[in-house]
């Protein structure tokens, strides 16, 4: 295999001091920047301001690693499930999810992952390992062409918001998942605003204290699933090593540190978590912290035997986490003819 290094994983700040390795300016970071994503130009031979002498160099030590569509589907609503597929064959779901207020994508952090959430068709799939901060980039690259080309029809078209919410937990891969998010956020990069970037871990401690120092307006989201230990512990098998107690004292010194923001509660809507006394518990355990709920109505899967609660359920549970001031919405659904559940696309893809 080559041995260049692919440019999509430099932050720019990264890339500078890289780049001064040849005794280069850090304007010609900000230069290769803009071609990559400004320009969309992967090719050095047409990075036309760059002498040429000094393209040979970056001809022969680096290269722009775009990973490839393996297969694609396009919903009625226009949502995309791609699943990409990066050098060594690896592949991984990314969903372009449309709404009145932008694009977003949902990229994946890891190829399979550690955490083994019950009701999840990734966790199913053990980690294989962790993607490149570039293999994140290459994800938002490739679906942002999708919509320019074969959605939208329009060149000016673009993402607007970004999760990290696909497969993996992205607080197993810290360092590569924040690289990431600068790359997201640079003004040279792709220049998202930090408001519209958001990370969704399934409650490591570690990483939500970790997150807490990054001077970065990027939003948390926080997979709760459950209002008391003994319903989380069979439904995420971190709860055993994190309880809610450690969690929720976690969320608000987040909440209340420099760079803490108002968190979102992933809340999926399934038989077993959504009774009222269930959403009276839920009331009790947040109120303490700043955050709202987001309630997802649970995709059924034949993986496994969990069950979608009732509209009526769903609705009623929004209902009272409202009353009791707690702000709380119901997820809009995505692509439900087209294996819109985490993780369903790749697993069927592969039988
Ligand atoms: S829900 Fe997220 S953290 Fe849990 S197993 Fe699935 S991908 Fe991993």
């Amino acid at each position: 295999m080559e041995n260049k290094k692919n440019l999509l994983d430099f932050t720019l700040e990264k890339l500078e001091q890289e780049m001064a390795l040849y005794n280069q300016k850090p304007f010609r970071a900000r230069q290769i920047f803009t071609w990559i994503y400004k320009k969309r130009v992967f090719d050095f031979d047409k990075m036309s301001d760059i002498a040429l002498s000094f393209r040979e160099v970056l001809k022969e030590n680096y290269s722009i690693v775009l990973p490839t569509v393996e297969y694609k589907k396009i919903s009625v609503d226009n949502t995309v499930k791609a699943l990409v597929k990066f050098s060594d064959g690896q592949l991984v779901e990314t969903v372009l999810m449309r709404y009145n207020y932008g694009d977003s994508v949902c990229v994946s952090s890891q190829v399979g992952c550690l955490m083994g959430c019950k009701f999840c068709a990734s966790g199913l799939l053990k980690k294989i390992r962790n993607l490149q901060s570039g293999e994140m980039v290459g994800q938002f690259l490739v679906i942002d062409e999708i919509l320019k080309k074969e959605v939208e029809k329009d060149e000016n078209a673009h993402l607007t918001h970004c999760v990290v919410m696909g497969t993996g937990e992205p607080f197993d891969n810290y360092d590569n998942v924040l690289d990431f998010v600068k790359i997201l956020n640079c003004p040279y990069g792709i220049d998202m605003g930090a408001r519209h970037i958001s990370i969704s871990t399934c409650g490591l401690v570690e990483g939500i204290k970790r997150f807490k120092q990054e001077k970065l307006q990027v939003n948390l989201a926080i997979s709760l699933h459950a209002p008391n230990d003994e319903l989380r512990d069979k439904l995420m098998p971190i709860n055993h090593k994190y309880s809610l107690k450690e969690l929720i004292s976690a969320i608000k010194e987040y909440n209340d540190s420099e760079n803490g923001r108002r968190v979102t509660y992933e809340y999926i809507m399934l038989e077993e978590n959504s009774t009222l006394d269930c959403a009276k518990q839920l009331v009790e355990l947040i109120k303490p912290t700043f955050g709202y709920v987001n309630l997802i109505p649970y995709n059924e899967v034949c993986e496994n035997s969990f069950k979608r609660a009732s509209n009526n359920r769903i609705f009623a549970f929004r209902d009272y986490l409202n009353e009791m001031g707690i702000k709380a919405t119901i997820r809009k659904e995505f692509g439900s003819d087209i294996d819109a559940a985490c993780g369903q696309l790749r697993a069927r893809y592969k039988k």
